[in-house]
């Protein structure tokens, strides 16, 4: 059975004492409930900003099947990029994710499929997971193009890895227009595009690593919505940005399988 997998994108928002508060009250309900989810209990992943990534790594420590990640990750290795963060880094932290061309990055820092191809890169050669975000803006989707776009994307940003590359991926369906916009994909229109990411992903490597592979759908997606996207068959949780900020929400959405 493939992975369930519930994240939380915390975008640039919080501060130190704010995130700890929700990494303990997330953690607190998960270890308290540990029963009640059971066999069915996704991994949760914690997006923060940068700064507060040791302090949430070291407490997602203690509690298994919790998780941490960077936003963000630089395309070069190393070197004079004043500001910027490694995969290396990121690593060395203890952290085991990073999201790589969240579409905030894409429209306000220009990420392109080339570089973020190399961030990709970058991440596994460190041992970091990464969860590549892919989606179209709403003039695509209008256009009909939303199934092009997001190919375009998945084959110059993941397809030139290999077998084992690609299963060390976690992909993100999130189309633009839904994010941070509370207007949601509706579960079909969500499982009809993951549909076509697994097709895809069967077409270049086969039934077997593609049945394999988690598919995240992000875009307003909160606790009243969760369980009927998940319930969809290619939808294997979620990435989510709004209501992974407060606890219960969050906790509520973890619980929606
Ligand atoms: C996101 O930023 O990845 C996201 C899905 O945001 P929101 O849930 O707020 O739409």
């Amino acid at each position: 059975m493939r992975k369930k997998i519930v994240a939380g994108n915390w975008k640039m928002n919080l501060d130190l004492e704010q995130a700890g508060d929700l990494t303990n009250e997330v953690c607190r309900l998960i270890k308290e409930n540990e029963t009640t989810t059971g066999g069915m209990a996704p991994e949760v992943i914690f997006f923060p900003p940068f700064v507060f990534l040791p302090m949430v790594e070291a407490r997602c420590r203690e509690l298994p099947g919790v998780y941490s990640g960077a936003q963000n990750c630089h395309h070069m290795e190393k070197g004079a990029f004043t500001g910027e963060v490694s995969a290396a880094m990121i690593r060395s932290l203890g952290v085991t994710h990073t999201l790589v061309g969240h579409s905030e990055r894409r429209a306000y820092f220009g990420e392109d499929e080339p570089l973020l191809a190399q961030k990709v890169k970058l991440a596994l050669e460190n041992d970091l997971t990464p969860v590549f975000c892919c989606g179209e803006v709403l003039k695509e989707r209008e256009a009909g193009r939303h199934f092009e776009v997001i190919a375009s994307q998945l084959v110059d940003g993941l397809f030139w890895l290999d077998k084992t590359g690609i299963g060390r991926v976690v992909i993100a369906y999130e189309p633009v227009w839904a994010i941070g916009t509370g207007v949601t994909a509706s579960p079909e229109q969500a499982q009809e595009v993951h549909a076509h990411i697994r097709k895809l992903l069967a077409e270049t490597y086969g039934q077997e690593v593609a049945g394999a592979m988690t598919i995240l759908y992000g875009g307003s997606c909160n606790a009243r919505n969760a369980k009927e996207l998940f319930s969809k068959p290619d939808v294997d949780g979620g990435l989510i940005g709004g209501a992974s900020l407060k606890p219960a929400d969050f906790f509520q959405i973890i619980q929606s399988f």
